[in-house]
């Protein structure tokens, strides 16, 4: 593979991992490959390893480290949160969740509904808000389980979790939060929010792919969704990665330390990023309300323009950017979040979001606000008038 220079504006989609996490990981793949519940001293040392990694990304979330279940990934966690709530509960057959949701939620509750369980999708409002009092009223004796994400991965709109969780708290309902993309962006402290599941996945920031987790509140029962061997104190069956999650668990100190970062200098660029095409591009809209969103994420609609083409050109200046989220890239279908704010099937599929990230320079953003004004200019010269 060769290796151009790169303007990357993804880092919804995924992010560079770390040279420090890299570092942390390397000897679990060269030298301690050994398996942890082995019963010799060679792979059943690794177990204070884990104990170790669980410790830091327990604390990047202040919860207490048997809180945690390494999972493969967010879309797994998010998966356990509401099996576990069904599966405990079987006499209540309701999930609720919102429209907005990463197809981690929204696919799995289309197979729940295949298998007979009901499922309420919310809708949101034109600026991707909720609207509490209407989740509150879509409350029913029979649901199992509300789950409502964070931070939006494709807008950044921040759903308020903390008053979600309390609300569901005084309804006697189980709540689960995706914060998939919050880590090193907000502060979490389950403690405050009394959420009773959360789901991270480490790949969002700056450790590998294929390693996540979820929050399991210390109460709360809980079920497995992968069973088989009695990893994880018998909540996640599969032996161990133990390289990703000592890389996880590395990515959460780090993440701690650049919150700092992601508030102010990130919010900066993102700023300059959003004014510099709002302004400087005829036809232009932001996607979502202003505030409250992810200080690092923008999605913009360019009138007239798919969001292909665009995406195209950019790639050949080399800058990474995207519409919708990774995973239905490619399908020709337009966001279902935009097009749950309401938004036109045309607007949607004109819209690109940037995600910035700890390694993204002010040099960077000023190659994308010199390049992508003729980007857009050439696209609408040549569209079919
Ligand atoms: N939830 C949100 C909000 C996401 O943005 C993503 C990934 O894009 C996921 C869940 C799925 O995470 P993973 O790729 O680790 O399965």
């Amino acid at each position: 593979m060769s290796s151009p220079a790169i303007y990357y504006f993804d880092n919804n989609a995924t992010t560079q991992v770390a040279p420090e996490v890299v570092e942390a990981m390397i000897p679990f793949l060269r030298e301690h490959w050994g398996n942890p519940s082995s019963s010799y001293t060679f792979g059943r040392q690794l177990g204070r390893q884990l104990d170790e990694a669980r410790v830091k990304v327990a604390a990047l979330i202040n919860a207490e480290p048997r809180e945690i279940v390494f999972t493969s990934c967010g879309t797994e966690s998010n998966n356990s949160a509401i099996h576990s709530a069904l599966a405990t509960q079987p006499h209540k057959r309701h999930v609720l969740t919102t429209a907005v949701e990463h197809s981690a939620n929204i696919k799995f509750c289309e197979v729940l509904r295949k298998r007979g369980y009901d499922v309420t999708l919310l809708p949101v409002e034109p600026d991707g808000s909720l609207d509490l009092t209407r989740l509150e009223q879509a409350i029913r004796p029979d649901t199992a389980i509300v789950s409502v994400m964070w931070a939006n991965n494709e807008t950044g709109v921040l759903f308020p979790v903390g008053e979600i969780a309390a609300l569901c708290r005084r309804k006697g309902v189980l709540f689960h939060t995706d914060a998939v993309q919050t880590p090193g962006k907000l502060k979490i402290d389950v403690r405050e929010l009394e959420v009773d599941f959360l789901s991270l996945s480490a790949h969002k920031l700056h450790a590998p792919k294929g390693i996540g987790l979820l929050y399991v509140k210390r109460q709360v029962k809980y079920q497995p969704y992968i069973v088989g061997g009695g990893q994880e104190r018998g909540r996640r069956g599969g032996t161990e990665n133990v390289a990703n999650i000592v890389a996880f668990g590395r990515a959460a100190e780090l993440a701690v330390a650049s919150l700092e970062d992601e508030n102010t200098r990130i919010r900066a660029l993102r700023d300059k990023l959003e004014d510099g095409i709002l302004q400087g591009i005829p036809g232009t809209t932001r996607n979502g309300a202003k505030e409250p969103r992810l200080a690092n994420t923008t999605n913009i609609a360019f009138e007239g323009v798919e969001a292909e083409g665009i995406l195209m050109l950019l790639d050949q200046a080399g800058i990474c950017a995207s519409s919708g989220s990774a995973c239905t890239t490619g399908s020709l279908d337009p966001s279902h979040v935009l097009t749950a704010m309401g938004c036109s099937a045309a607007r949607a599929r004109s819209s690109i979001r940037f995600s910035l990230g700890i390694y993204n320079t002010e040099e960077e953003v000023d190659y994308v606000l010199k390049h992508l004004p003729g980007i857009i200019a050439r696209l609408r010269a040549s569209a079919p008038g």
